[in-house]
């Protein structure tokens, strides 16, 4: 049992399905009182976030056409049951990209687009314009010289 908790986008087929099905059955857990300290200390458990976690990954599953409806209805978590754990999320990035190049590949491919994307936002403010235009290098000089 894990949750990631990294951006769905950049999850893979396997790692996706994987945390969504773990997620129903530590609710479950939860359910029957279970203690969870194992996966708390493990960095692997965040329980208050299970049903917003659930709804991400769902999401992300309808995006890609599996058609996942069903709500997870977040558990009740007791005190001894530690409502206060949070995954420390750069540690979950990291060990997912050790543990697998397809997932590694996504989360590559998604830093390009945001830098992308910045680049993008820098250049509208910097420039007043609304989009980058087609050529930007030329309109750039053009811009200089005139
Ligand atoms: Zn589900
Ligand atoms: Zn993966």
């Amino acid at each position: 049992m894990r949750m990631w908790m990294v951006d769905p986008h950049s999850m893979c087929t396997k790692h996706l399905s994987g945390e969504h099905v773990e997620l129903h059955m530590v609710a479950g857990w939860l359910r029957r009182g279970r203690r969870v300290d194992g996966w708390v200390d493990t960095n692997c458990l965040e329980p208050l976030s299970i049903a917003r976690r659930h709804a991400a990954l769902a999401r992300e599953m309808n995006r890609r056409g599996w058609d996942h409806r069903s709500p997870l209805i977040q558990p009740p978590v007791a005190a001894y049951q530690r409502p206060e754990a949070t995954v420390d999320k750069t540690a979950a990035l990291l060990e997912l990209r050790r543990r697998c190049s397809a997932c590694r590949k996504l989360q590559e491919m998604q830093g390009e687009r945001h830098e992308r994307g910045n680049q993008e936002l820098r250049y509208n403010y910097l420039s007043g314009k609304k989009g980058p235009p087609k050529d930007e290098a030329n309109q750039e000089n053009a811009a200089s010289n005139g």
